[in-house]
């Protein structure tokens, strides 16, 4: 949920499925972010990340053990 105070970014975050290995690390790093579905994969936002969110994403990008998260501009 957005308000007044939140500060709008233009990233978004993204996923490669076929790298993601689906142990979940990111959702530990990004736990207001990411969840995991049933099989254990994440699930990201679709949509642009509040400054606090970049934050936190950040975090899931550099844990990935497999690279597979990436921080891109909206166009
Ligand atoms: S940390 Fe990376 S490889 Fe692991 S589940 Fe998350 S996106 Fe996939």
């Amino acid at each position: 949920m957005t308000d007044s105070m939140t500060v709008m970014t233009n990233v978004m975050l993204r996923i490669d499925p076929q790298a993601c290995d689906g142990i979940g690390m990111c959702a530990h790093l990004a736990p207001d972010l990411i969840t995991l579905d049933r099989w254990g994969y994440p699930i990201i936002p679709t949509r642009v990340l509040d400054v606090e969110e970049v934050s936190q994403a950040t975090k899931a990008v550099k844990g990935c053990p497999k690279k597979a998260l990436h921080l891109i501009a909206n166009k």
